[in-house]
């Protein structure tokens, strides 16, 4: 008990979280293992904004940009898009003001290619910034697969204002519609069965050789993600707090 208390920040260590450096967080996992949810979580309690690599390029496709065009049938496939595209688009994010106290990368690094970019990113940040960052902190969120599976085959959006519901853990009250808006929900285009079978293997075959690589250099944090999101979270905060604090 006394472990799941630690993280509970009075009052005004909260506050104090929202003005501290933070620096970088990475939230790895599969696809499905909450990371979206969490980051959502982690911004809240540290007032620094979530970077997902996937929706920065839903974003793209949306407007239409030469970038959003050269990853429209890559993402539909499941496979990744390739390391220069996503690391010159994380690059241009990471410049923005926002970022000043750090981040949350959700879905990036994937690959270890862009995991080693990351760390020259760092690196050059820490030389050249009049407010570098501390180190990085990485944590995993570690799910077993068929949970996985059915956390993305019953996963559900709304497009007004992004709710993700699940129509096996937490279906919205009336089937199909989003509580806070009445939007129809909707299935991403990639969570269909055979794109979502090809996103795992992805991870397996690309994304897993990161716990090895952040795990070396000592870096890594890994949490039981079968867990309510509220523990998850908490978890997560106990993680990050340890390393920052
Ligand atoms: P996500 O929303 O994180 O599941 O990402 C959706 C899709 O965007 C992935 O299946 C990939 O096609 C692409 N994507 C997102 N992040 C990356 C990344 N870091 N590297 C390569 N492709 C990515």
């Amino acid at each position: 008990m006394a472990a799941e208390t630690q993280g509970d920040a009075k009052a005004t260590d909260v506050l104090d979280l929202k003005t501290r450096n933070i620096g970088p967080v990475i939230l790895l996992g599969p696809p499905g293992a909450g990371k979206g949810t969490q980051a959502k979580a982690l911004v809240a309690r540290y007032g620094i904004p979530q970077i997902s690599t996937g929706d920065l390029l839903r974003e793209n496709r949306a407007r239409g940009t030469e970038l959003g065009k050269q990853a429209a049938a890559i993402m539909d496939r499941g496979e990744l898009v390739p390391d220069e595209l996503v690391c010159s688009m994380v690059a241009a994010r990471l410049a923005e003001k926002d970022c000043v106290r750090g981040c949350i990368l959700d879905g990036f690094p994937r690959t270890v290619a862009q995991a080693k970019w990351l760390d020259d990113f760092l690196a050059r940040r820490v030389a050249e910034s009049d407010q570098p960052w501390p180190p990085l902190v990485v944590v995993s969120i570690v799910v077993e697969y068929n949970q996985l599976w059915r956390r993305l085959t019953g996963r559900r959006t709304c497009p007004v204002d992004g709710t993700i519901y699940n129509i096996y853990f937490q279906p919205a009250r009336v089937p199909d519609t989003c509580d806070i808006c009445g939007s129809k929900l909707v299935t991403r285009k990639d969570d269909s069965e055979d794109v979502i079978s090809k996103r795992l293997k992805e991870y397996e075959s690309q994304t897993l050789s990161l716990v090895p690589y952040y795990r070396q250099s000592g870096r890594l944090h890994e949490i039981d993600g079968d867990r309510s999101v509220e523990e998850v979270t908490a978890a997560l905060f106990r993680a990050i707090e340890h390393d920052r604090l």
